[in-house]
């Protein structure tokens, strides 16, 4: 194999390794904000739960006061009751004290229904706080290590910009700009030509012509795709 085709082979693997270790890296921070997200979205649906756990303790609070507040009128009511003399008022006042009676359950009825949401809160609090907390160190790793890799890729692709310069220097400078031109469009500058004449990049076949110059070895594109061509030995 000629000369030109050897260093471009070895030009083409490090310019393929950088531009897949570019790709690596260009996915890193979605990588990591998804992970933040995921650890932002759990602590919101603790600090909602908390808040309504917090409301439904209030809203018990509320119905404890009301419910003392009816019993407070009930005393008061069966107090008056005992003075009057008339039968009528006497029932009237009766009345009334069912009423207030009536009232006391409907606010019980509240509080069975605030209980068994206390309840459930309290239950669901416990199990997001145990995901948070497992989460947590779990989401920390991980952005940890997503870091490292990527001063682990910054660095070989450095050290593959740095292995460049000799390579480029064994290949003549009109090829080597056509070399340039082609790894622009991030895809393998060279194809290889196999014995019945069809390229490995755009799976066509190329000319006879084509392929007597391919075979001397010499600087020749594909007819179809353009890519450097070089027999498959
Ligand atoms: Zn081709």
């Amino acid at each position: 194999m000629k000369q030109w085709i050897e260093s471009l082979l070895a030009l083409q693997k490090v310019d393929m390794r950088i531009i897949n270790l570019h790709l690596r890296l260009k996915m890193i921070p979605a990588e990591i904000k998804k992970l933040e997200e995921k650890k932002s979205n759990t602590e919101t649906n603790l600090s909602e739960t908390k808040s309504s756990m917090q409301k439904t303790g209030l809203d018990i609070k509320h119905a404890e006061s009301v419910i003392a507040e009816i019993n407070t009128k009930i005393e008061q009511l069966q107090q008056q009751s005992s003075l009057i003399k008339k039968n009528t008022e006497y029932k009237a006042m009766l009345s009334q004290i069912e009423t207030q009676k009536e009232k006391i359950s409907e606010q019980e009825t509240i509080m069975l229904t605030l209980f068994d949401k206390d309840e459930e809160n309290k239950e669901k609090y416990k199990e997001i706080t145990k995901e948070f907390e497992a989460e947590k160190s779990e989401i920390s790793e991980e952005i940890a290590e997503l870091n490292e890799l990527s001063s682990e890729v910054n660095a070989e692709i450095q050290q593959l910009i740095d292995s460049r310069p000799p390579l480029e220097a064994r290949v003549d400078s009109a090829v080597l700009t056509q070399y340039k031109r082609l790894i622009k469009a991030k895809k393998a500058p060279l194809a290889k030509i196999n014995s019945t004449g069809i390229c490995s990049n755009c799976h066509l076949k190329i000319t006879p012509q084509t392929m007597t110059e391919t075979k001397k070895e010499a600087v020749v594109y594909c007819d179809n795709c353009s890519c450097l061509l070089y027999l498959e030995k």
